[in-house]
């Protein structure tokens, strides 16, 4: 899987559209503290159907969207399209849409489809929203001190087999 374009709009403090586009090489964001280099790399998670507030640093997931400033108002709703390359090779875009108190809407391909269905995407890519592909603020303070059951997740996110987890749960579940 490659991710070659992100496009945020209202998402955090993103408020106005923007783009940022992912060359090969890029490893790195550097830039003042608060510039929101944080925020870019919970976006690409947040796309991916993270839905843990505490790992997208808010109480509840509509905090994902522009509180407003003294000098602009609140969004009603943040949106977040990934734009890139699926293990086939094929292009594959992913949105994801939420509206202030009315919950998330997921798109791929301009396809509407379910958060589990996004989720089992990037799984089976091994770049899913707990991937150890994105490296974040503390992340390795985090690895290093990790109980041996945590540190099992990671290694089966990168090698791409925690999407059988999912479905094991869901059949299990029928
Ligand atoms: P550092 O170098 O300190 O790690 P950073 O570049 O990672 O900084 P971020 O944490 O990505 O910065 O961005 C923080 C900024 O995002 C803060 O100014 C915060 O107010 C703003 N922010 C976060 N959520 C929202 C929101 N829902 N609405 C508006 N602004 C937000
Ligand atoms: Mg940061």
């Amino acid at each position: 899987m490659e991710i070659h374009r992100l496009k945020l709009s209202g998402f955090k403090s993103f408020v106005e559209p923007a783009e940022l586009r992912v060359e090969p090489g890029l490893t790195g964001v550097v830039g003042p503290n608060g510039c929101g280099k944080s925020n870019l790399l919970e976006a690409i998670r947040w796309v991916m159907g993270e839905n843990s507030p505490k790992s997208m640093r808010s109480g509840g997931m509509d905090d994902v969207i522009f509180a407003g400033t003294e000098t602009r108002p609140q969004r009603d709703f943040a949106e977040v399209i990934l734009q890139g390359r699926d293990d086939d090779n094929e292009e594959l875009e992913v949105t994801r849409r939420i509206e202030r108190g009315a919950g998330s809407a997921y798109r791929v391909n301009g396809r509407d489809v379910r958060a589990k269905d996004v989720a089992l995407t990037f799984a089976d890519a091994a770049t899913g929203a707990h991937s150890p592909a994105l490296v974040s603020q503390g992340k390795i303070a985090q690895v290093i001190s990790a109980k041996p059951t945590e540190r099992r997740q990671m290694l089966e996110e990168a090698a791409g087999i925690a999407g059988l987890h999912v479905r094991r749960k869901d059949a299990e579940s029928k």
